[in-house]
């Protein structure tokens, strides 16, 4: 019996009573559990493996798939349930991390990020902001982040920028001659892309942006992910449809 802290990031009904909970965890990585009964809409097993729930569960690992035989909640992250716009981008990272994470692959790093982003969230920090540092933080763990320390052609770490989909990340004035389609990144783009890669989100503090500089990012995100990114994330057309992610 291994006790492991997670965070439910899917769930998907099995037989009329069960459930298997697929989970992000600090000591295992990402795991799939059988939660037998959670699928009675009573049960305690059914409260402790809603989607976004943290806590602690107790799982049997045997040859098969592994049981969850107790969990306690940590806590429930209730006010992203709650509210439609936090759901959905809510919904998306879990998505993401669900399509990009190899099983049973520990990073206890990864999993504090999430962890915290579903906790900034939770208590109203920007759900755009915080979705492009962890999404930042999951392309470079799956291989594909982009270039945004450097110009990419020439190692120039002077602007101005621009960012190139099809070179991959930030080109200098210097060498943005290489791709005409280029967006030109204002100030303080570039430094952000930055700060939202590598900066620990524990550490966020105030951040803001103008409306058009998200929109810009967010943008650039999507035909990044779109073009790099490989899986279909279907969450993302919830977003879309709040107007929140660009066609
Ligand atoms: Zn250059």
């Amino acid at each position: 019996m291994d006790k492991v802290e997670g965070l439910v990031i899917r769930t998907n009904n099995y037989g009329e009573t069960h459930k298997i909970v697929t989970m992000m965890t600090r000591e295992k990585g990402k795991i799939g559990v059988m939660a037998r009964g959670a699928k009675k809409p009573k049960s305690r097993m059914s409260s402790i493996t809603q989607p976004f729930i943290h806590g602690t569960f107790l799982i049997q690992s045997g040859s098969g798939l592994a049981s969850m035989s107790q969990g306690e909640m940590i806590s429930s992250l209730r006010s992203i349930r709650e509210d439609i716009v936090k759901t959905a981008y809510a919904s998306y990272i879990a998505e993401l991390t669900d399509k990009l994470i190899d099983e049973k692959q520990p990073d206890p790093f990864l999993f504090e990020q999430l962890l915290q982003t579903f906790l900034w969230m939770n208590e109203g920090k920007d759900p755009n902001i915080l979705t492009l540092m962890y999404e930042l933080k999951m392309y470079r763990k799956a291989g594909f982040a982009p270039v945004v320390d450097h110009c990419l052609h020439c190692g120039n770490p002077e602007g101005p920028f621009s960012f190139s989909m099809v070179e991959g990340g930030l080109l200098c004035y210097r060498c943005k001659h290489r791709d005409p389609e280029a967006y030109g990144l204002p100030d303080p783009l570039p430094k952000l892309l930055r700060v939202f890669l590598h900066m620990d989100v524990k550490r966020l503090g105030q951040i803001t942006m103008k409306d058009e500089n998200k929109q810009l990012l967010r943008k650039i995100m999507d035909e990044y992910y779109e073009r790099y990114g490989g899986y279909f994330i279907k969450s993302k057309k919830f977003l879309k449809q709040l107007d929140l992610f660009s066609d």
